[in-house]
């Protein structure tokens, strides 16, 4: 029983409505509503707050290292890695003009990348450095990438390691990337509704039905998924698998010399110096370490929230023996989060399904970078 008041304003029918409140449908809402001022575009998200990766990540602002770029290239060809860097690229410039560098926390910090003294992964690495950042040379207008000789000690990392920079990646808190979007589509004038599962979704000729958990349903006129990982759990059909990732983060390091985002182990594991709200301005920063899902993929091929202690005992060996070789710390939190991957490639998942439903997932652990631009595809789907 609903008033006048009520059923013309909340309870509206939406020209669209974004399923998920990360990267991706929060900014395809923005994106919609600022190409239709009058549209009634509201987004539904289960957590009270946005609640998936993007809350959850390590907060790298990267397009990739060495060794991450020649293992594509490997697969997939010169040109599709060299369109995919510059879609990272243009995304994190893109994010960062959208957003505002202060209101993402953005730290230009640099990227690294570690590769074992005389391994077979540095000889791959050493020998095609060169050409690698001659090709990329067009897309940054110089070569992005640097050996840093002298960094290794002066961070404190076991020497058994070369190390790999660029000046061109950083580092943001992406707590105050998802507030900051969230504000800017509520400012719009897009509706934000947390704590609204959605079951069930079915198509018609004249609207979608969304089902929430609570067994309300809302009819639709067009409707994006912007649920990644969590896609498979809604729609049937995809070539899109969840992927869980882990991370830990320290207590404050006295001296901690550690400064920017580092790649160990083909990027199986990433960790970065960091501050955490309520730590005072100029004290000690902690490292958030992250990875390892390597170590049981299909244990981690999983939609479900959780800890493991093979994966977390292996967070700590690296914390030990890489970045703080000889150094006692202790670990203040622990959390996992959910990404979604294509069993197809590295591209995500942009494509409508039907003539109402939109996809938008599969951002493979680059959502930082590429959210935006996936999101405005989304949005030029959507109309
Ligand atoms: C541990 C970890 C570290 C990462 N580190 C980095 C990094 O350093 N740099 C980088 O670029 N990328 C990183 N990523 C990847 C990046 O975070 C993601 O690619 C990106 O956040 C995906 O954004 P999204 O909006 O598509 O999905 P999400 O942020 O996952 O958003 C999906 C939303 O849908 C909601 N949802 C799900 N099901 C339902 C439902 N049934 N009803 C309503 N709502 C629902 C979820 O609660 C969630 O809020 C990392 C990811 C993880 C997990």
């Amino acid at each position: 029983m609903l008033s006048i008041w009520e059923s013309g304003h909340f309870h509206r029918r939406p020209q669209v409505v974004v399923i998920g409140a990360g990267i991706t449908g929060l900014f395809a809402a923005l994106f919609h509503k600022r190409q239709h001022p009058a549209h009634h575009v509201l987004v539904l998200e289960r957590g009270a707050f946005p609640s998936g990766a993007t809350v959850r990540n390590a907060g790298f602002a990267c397009f990739g290292s060495p060794s991450e770029l020649l293992a594509d290239r490997a697969v997939e060809g010169e040109e599709a890695m060299l369109v995919r860097v510059e879609e990272r690229w243009k995304g994190l410039l893109e994010l960062r003009t959208e957003l505002g560098d202060v209101n993402i926390g953005y730290d230009p910090s640099g990227g690294h990348e570690l590769l074992p003294v005389n391994s077979p992964l540095y000889t791959r690495v050493a020998e095609a450095f060169d050409g690698l950042n001659k090709s990329l040379s067009h897309i940054f207008g110089a070569p992005p990438f640097q050996w840093d000789e002298s960094a290794l000690k002066q961070m404190g990392l076991h020497p058994g390691y070369c190390l790999t920079r660029t000046e061109l990646e950083g580092a943001l808190d992406s707590g105050a990337m998802a507030m900051a979007l969230l504000r800017k589509a509520q400012e719009s004038g897009v509706v934000f509704r947390g704590g609204a599962e959605v079951q069930g979704l079915k198509e018609l000729p004249e609207s979608v039905l969304i089902t929430l958990s609570t067994g309300e349903v809302i009819a639709a006129d067009r409707v994006l998924l912007a649920t990644n990982g969590y896609t498979p759990g809604l729609i049937s059909g995809t070539d899109l698998r969840p992927a869980r990732g882990q991370v830990l983060v320290t207590d404050p390091i006295p001296g901690l010399g550690l400064r920017g985002t580092f790649h160990l182990d083909e990027g199986f594991f990433y960790f970065r110096d960091v501050a955490l709200m309520g730590d005072a301005p100029g004290s000690p920063r902690r490292v958030l370490l992250g990875g390892g899902r390597n170590l049981d993929v299909a244990g981690e091929t999983t939609s479900e929230d959780g800890l493991t202690s093979l994966i977390q005992d292996r967070l700590e060996e690296v914390l030990q023996e890489v970045i703080l070789p000889g150094r006692s710390y202790r670990i203040a939190q622990r959390w996992s989060g959910i990404m979604g991957f294509r069993t197809t490639g590295k591209s995500p998942l942009v494509e409508r399904r039907g003539e109402r439903m939109v996809i938008a997932a599969g951002l493979s652990g680059m959502g930082v970078a590429i959210g935006i631009r996936v999101a405005r595809n989304a949005a030029e789907l959507l109309k």
